[in-house]
């Protein structure tokens, strides 16, 4: 285990109007209708834990402790989530010509999607202030996240269009995207762990296929909270959102120039992790998109699918559709020369392709190879 734990939170604070809260107190949103964020003494961070400890702490992403806002350790809900791999991606990227390429493949955490870094941390966050039971509106990865860690955690949970009534008549706690503070501290781990797995020298993009946009506020949280206590520098990714075109407002609202992004009709995408037609985060992505010099890009669900297949082909990753949206968006910013041969790009692949068997396309030609003669006939056109 990690060494005696302490915690560092010192409170929470508005996104939009800086109202302070108190963090021993459950909340889901700020007064002024906008996301709060967890805040922490820093300074006193930055004096108990060096860079140099990390390598001997647990590969999960409880070894940040420090930076995470469980105080008591056995309030700890975990599956032994975190510190995905970094995977070099060669061959896709000899492809379109780039000499650093990666993919955080976190496909491999716990239930098969990064959901499963916020709903730890906000499970494990929920147990500790005496929340009983949880509930979440989710396209499937987000349920499948907190059902596993409610069981888990012992705690009681649901999902669907009930929510609303259910919070009213028995008190079920809203863990939605944003809705709570803690998702993000958990989304925050990724930004934690690329940093370390960079060995503190930031890629030069992010990819990163966006709905609520936890992962993007989170990471963006994460390397302003690493430049505090002195472990990176001010230079910062680029950060790009990537978004289907039926269904992309933040991307929309990043091109027209715009401070939030209102309600995308007719929202639809096989990519259901990013189908979120307004988020409540809006205004934070947006401007973190600005700010990092990034940019906005739509892909298609045949680019989308396009790009699975040849993810799988080139580099043996069953990629789900988000992740695979990622890679087809470095195509695009390749193409139009934004991104540059030298440059080092990560894209993520946020969840696995086995939970995706409806976009498998449905023509299998091994499959109706039946009789001898069959697969006589199979082997025969191929020599
Ligand atoms: C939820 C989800 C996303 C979008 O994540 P946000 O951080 O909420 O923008 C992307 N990919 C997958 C697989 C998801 O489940
Ligand atoms: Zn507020």
């Amino acid at each position: 285990m990690n060494k005696e734990h302490r915690c560092y939170v010192t409170h929470l604070e508005c996104s939009r109007c800086l109202a302070q809260w108190d963090h021993r107190q459950l909340h889901n949103l700020c007064i002024c209708g906008k996301p709060l964020l967890v805040r922490y003494d820093l300074a006193a961070i930055a004096g108990s834990v060096k860079k140099e400890d990390l390598p001997y702490r647990d590969r999960s992403i409880w070894r940040y402790q420090e930076f995470l806002p469980v105080e008591r350790p056995e309030n700890i809900v975990t599956l032994g989530e975190g510190y995905t791999p970094i995977l070099p991606a060669v061959a896709l990227g000899s492809r379109l010509g780039m000499r650093s390429l990666f993919i955080k493949d976190e496909g491999q955490l716990p239930t098969g999607s990064f959901k499963a870094r916020g709903l730890a941390m906000a499970v494990s966050k929920a147990k500790e202030l005496g929340v009983r039971r949880t509930a979440i509106p989710s396209a499937g990865n987000a349920a499948g996240a907190l059902a596993a860690y409610g069981a888990r955690g012992g705690l009681i949970n649901d999902c669907g269009r009930i929510v609303g009534e259910g919070k009213k008549r028995v008190g079920w706690f809203d863990v939605s995207t944003l809705k709570e503070p803690y998702r993000i501290e958990g989304k925050k781990t990724m930004g934690l762990e690329l940093a370390e797995q960079f060995d503190w020298n930031l890629p030069d993009w992010i990819i990163y296929p966006t709905g609520g946009g936890t992962g993007l506020i989170g990471m963006w949280k994460a390397f302003e909270e690493l430049e505090a206590i002195g472990w990176i520098g001010s230079r910062r990714p680029r950060m790009v959102a990537v978004q289907a075109a039926g269904c992309a407002p933040i991307v929309k609202a990043f091109h027209e120039g715009a401070t939030e992004a209102p309600l995308f009709p007719n929202a639809h995408t096989l990519a259901s992790g990013m189908r979120v037609p307004i988020a409540i985060g809006d205004f934070i992505m947006l401007d973190i998109l600005r700010r990092s010099g990034g940019a906005g890009i739509t892909v298609t669900d045949e680019e989308i699918v396009e790009a699975m297949s040849l993810i799988a082909r080139q580099e043996g990753l069953v990629a789900s559709p988000e992740g695979a949206a990622t890679l087809a968006a470095v195509e695009k910013l390749r193409a139009s020369g934004r991104i540059g041969g030298e440059d080092r790009v990560l894209c993520f692949n946020t969840g696995a392709g086995q939970k995706y068997p409806e976009t498998i396309p449905g023509d299998y030609p091994l499959l109706s190879l039946k009789s001898p003669e069959d697969l006589e006939r199979f082997f025969a056109q191929l020599v």
